[in-house]
């Protein structure tokens, strides 16, 4: 991953705004993954992007659907959470594979717990990485890998 840049929040509150903010900089097809541990603040980045893009919709974790659909703002949001696969070809079975074609992307594509389809995210995409610091204090950095 090249990193581009980082910013730290200290809140919520900081982190959905920053993600809200950055949504209004993207157009449709492109791809976002979003690591970090458990409570890192991964769902809520997803939460400000799609308010960046007009969705009202409720975000949450799709833990178990795998995949949350938004599809009420300015293009859909592809939000994924692969935490409960755990290869490349699990995905694939499931056709999750479609949505890194980025030629026939029509939205923009989220994806919690990349790292357990390792090998499926094969288009360029931009690497967001959460880190957390003390409290409420995240670290953000972006990156993008081609
Ligand atoms: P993940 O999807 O990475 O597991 P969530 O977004 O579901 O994480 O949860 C993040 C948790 O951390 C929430 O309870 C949120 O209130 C809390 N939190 C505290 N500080 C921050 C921050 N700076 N940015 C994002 N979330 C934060
Ligand atoms: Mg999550």
């Amino acid at each position: 991953m090249e990193e581009l840049f980082s910013v730290e929040t200290n809140s919520e509150q900081e982190t959905m705004l920053f993600a809200e903010k950055l949504a209004g900089t993207v157009g449709k097809g492109v791809v976002f993954t979003l690591t970090g541990d458990l409570g890192a603040g991964k769902t809520h980045f997803v939460k400000g992007f799609a308010k960046g893009l007009g969705s009202k919709m409720l975000v949450t974790s799709p833990t178990f659907t795998l995949l949350n659909v938004y599809d009420d703002g300015k293009y859909p949001i592809y939000h994924f959470d692969m935490y409960r696969l755990s290869s490349k070809e699990e995905g694939e079975e499931l056709g999750f594979n479609d949505y890194f074609d980025l030629k026939n992307l029509d939205g923009v594509v989220l994806v919690e717990w990349p790292e357990q389809v390792e090998g499926m995210i094969n288009c360029p995409h931009i690497e967001i990485k959460i880190e957390k610091l003390d409290g409420d204090k995240r670290k953000i950095i972006v990156g993008s890998k081609t």
